[in-house]
């Protein structure tokens, strides 16, 4: 499959063509990650388009329905009011987080989705643990909250910066090289405790090669209408490329959990990016088999007063 799959021309097959759940999860297993033992991310490849595990109509329907689904649920989960979801955005520059974000964003009620996008934290955030302001952010009881990077931050720009970790004012006695460890085991700890109330935790690794950042970084200096996306430091951070990616291979296997799972989401088409968050969504919430709030027989009286009593207007 190359990198033109669209979702236009076909939305009528796509609409009729249901695909069987034990083949959606066969498909989301191959990027999920549960647990960290033998996580390795060159066994990912950022080109993968799951090959024969999906058709080109397949992928073609879902890319079509996807997002209508993904409303749907979405609108139980507000009525039921009782689950959360979050969802962790992190990737280098130029992986897709913004359109993806946009995509999963452009079918869904935004009275029950909340967008929080994370950049280096004020004096007010630098005057709390690091986990205050994530906490700030979580989504309610029946919401969608997507983090456009997250507290994950905290084991990668400041890992591979550590001068970052000096300006974050934490007491000197404090600042070993235990540091990652312990803040990789604050962030699993919170995200278990998370989970147990009752927030469905999805985490997407966008995964680009180097290559291909090359080519959209090119792209946006090139092209006058993409000049804007362009940030002056993401070269310089390429530099740094090796340590970023050690850096989220430690984290995500420290932090990957059945209850908290990392996807790897090969992020060289962005076709195909779209598709496997918004499949995971999909997946997430349908099992959690949401039901419409059932109304009782005395509050089903007074609907019916109350319909009564417009219909008897004059
Ligand atoms: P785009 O990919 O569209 O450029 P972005 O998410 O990179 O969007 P920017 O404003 O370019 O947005 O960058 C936000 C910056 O904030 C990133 O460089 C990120 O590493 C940094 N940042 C986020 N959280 C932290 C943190 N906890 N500590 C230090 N830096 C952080
Ligand atoms: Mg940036």
């Amino acid at each position: 499959m190359g990198q033109t799959i669209k979702a236009t021309g076909v939305a009528d097959v796509a609409r009729t063509l249901k695909i069987p759940r034990k083949q959606m999860r066969l498909l989301l297993d191959r990027f999920r990650v549960t647990g960290g033992k033998g996580f390795r991310l060159k066994h990912f490849d950022p080109a993968d388009t799951a090959g024969p595990l999906l058709s080109r109509v397949q992928a073609q329907a879902l890319l079509a329905t996807g997002v209508g689904r993904l409303s749907a649920l979405q609108e139980r989960l507000y009525a039921q009011d009782r689950w959360s979801m979050l969802c962790v955005f992190q990737a280098m520059d130029a992986a897709g987080k913004d359109g993806t974000i946009k995509h999963v964003m452009s079918g869904v009620n935004p009275q029950g989705v909340h967008v929080t996008s994370f950049k280096a934290p004020g004096p007010e955030e630098l005057s709390h643990d690091f986990l205050w302001r994530a906490g700030r952010a979580m989504p309610a009881r029946g919401q969608i909250g997507i983090h456009n990077r997250s507290h994950y931050e905290e084991v990668l720009v400041v890992r591979v910066h550590p001068e970052i970790l000096q300006r974050q004012r934490m007491p000197k006695e404090l600042i070993g090289k235990k540091i990652w460890h312990h803040r990789l085991d604050s962030i699993a700890d919170y995200e278990r405790h998370l989970a147990r109330q009752g927030t469905v935790i999805l985490k997407f690794f966008l995964h680009l090669s180097k290559e291909e950042q090359k080519r959209r970084f090119l792209d946006r200096l090139r092209e006058p209408g993409k000049n804007w996306k362009f940030g002056i430091g993401d070269v310089a951070e390429r530099e740094h490329w090796d340590a970023y990616q050690e850096a989220y291979e430690e984290a995500i296997a420290a932090t990957a959990t059945p209850h908290a799972p990392w996807f790897v989401v090969p992020s060289d088409n962005k076709w195909f990016t779209r598709l496997v968050v918004v499949s995971a969504m999909i997946e997430a919430l349908d099992e959690l088999d949401l039901k419409l709030p059932v109304i009782s027989r005395q509050e089903r009286a007074v609907l019916d007063a109350a319909r009564l009593k417009l219909e008897a207007e004059t």
